[in-house]
């Protein structure tokens, strides 16, 4: 929990009496929070870097969605911030996830492209990537006579979530599912836990086509926190584990782009500088001045302190993907905490046994 090792404890304690006196001192002007209190407005808000334009994808249409053929009949759709991939079949439509941004434009787009390609537009069969209802919540809008295919762990997680906007799946598996649908061919696999308990790769043998939701999200820094990865190094390994199968086409389940292989290294890259970073900023950073500033109040000398770690550590990789990585200067610092904490807590490194 504390990052406080035994090492630097006397180092703390010898600062202890100096601190006193500023700590008698109460901030009273910051402890009211008069900026919290304030409506947000443009002149107040952060600025940050522009979005480089390898970021963005194509534009969405009047309605908010853009659909696009990753490759022979397998589509996908975005509403540039959410994605959903689709494969047209003879006997129907295969689904991968429903995110419910995009809601009941997932059935406007199908029915674009089954009507242009005199094909069936209807969906029997949806595919989850995880039971996450950020990427599921939609999954109602195809009714019950809808073959729904998951994890175990996405049936289990979502029996105890009981939402009626998620039903859970129909069909489970443990490790590994191929489902076969008019012709058409798709490689379900679970390679142990990442952003969540039963996040699922999905490969289209057919179409050089991965789709792994929520871990590498192309051109863009992940979202906040380490994308709230439940499984740190379940996540950190993870690309590795995609880039093991045969693809050329990236569906991450997020943003308005697809990805292909060098994306997946430049995250690879990317997360590899923070750890990198992070190892560094451990060794480097001396605690002994936020143990003297804050006395006794250890919570506000491990929070200084442990930002202190992450901007030594984030500050060159925020540097470094500024104009590689959409919002490196947004997200890296809470993503460099997370990847901080792991390093301490899970790895181990930094842990000092009390002589
Ligand atoms: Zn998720």
């Amino acid at each position: 929990m504390s990052s406080t090792s035994s090492a630097s404890a006397p180092n703390r304690r010898s600062f202890l009496a100096r601190s006193a006196a500023v700590a008698a001192v109460p901030a009273v002007a910051a402890l009211a929070g008069g900026a919290l209190a304030e409506p947000a407005s443009a002149g107040t808000l952060p600025d940050y870097a522009p979005i480089p334009p390898s970021a963005l994808g194509p534009a969405v249409n009047a309605q908010g969605y853009y659909v696009g053929r990753v490759q022979k009949n397998l589509y996908w759709v975005t509403d540039s911030t959410y994605q959903a991939a689709f494969l047209t079949t003879r006997d129907g439509v295969v689904l991968f996830d429903a995110p419910p941004t995009i809601g009941h434009n997932l059935q406007r787009a199908i029915d674009e492209v089954a009507s242009a390609n005199g094909v069936p537009g209807k969906v029997t069969h949806i595919v989850y990537s995880h039971h996450h209802a950020d990427h599921l919540g939609a999954s109602s809008l195809f009714g019950r006579n809808v073959t729904r295919i998951g994890q175990a762990d996405t049936r289990r997680l979502l029996a105890e979530e009981n939402d009626p906007a998620r039903p859970v799946p129909d069909i489970t598996f443990d490790t590994r599912y191929t489902l076969r649908v008019g012709g058409e061919r798709i490689d379900l696999a679970w390679h142990g836990t990442n952003h969540t308990p039963d996040n699922i790769y999905i490969h289209f043998p057919g179409h050089d086509t991965l789709m792994l939701v929520d871990i590498v999200l192309p051109r863009w820094v992940p979202y906040d926190s380490f994308n709230l990865n439940e499984d740190v190094q379940g996540s950190i390994a993870a690309p590795a584990t995609a880039m093991a199968y045969p693809w050329k086409h990236f569906i991450g389940g997020h943003m308005g782009r697809l990805g292909t292989r060098d994306d997946m290294t430049v995250y690879q890259r990317y997360v590899d500088d923070i750890i990198a970073g992070v190892k560094k900023a451990l060794v480097a950073v001396d605690p002994a001045p936020f143990f003297a500033k804050y006395g006794d109040n250890s919570w506000a000398a491990v929070q200084q302190y442990q930002k202190a770690q992450v901007d030594y550590a984030a500050a060159p990789v925020i540097k470094k993907y500024l104009g590689v990585l959409a919002a490196a200067d947004v997200y890296t610092a809470s993503t460099t905490f997370v990847i901080l904490e792991s390093i301490r807590l899970d790895l181990g490194i930094d842990s000092q046994v009390h002589s």
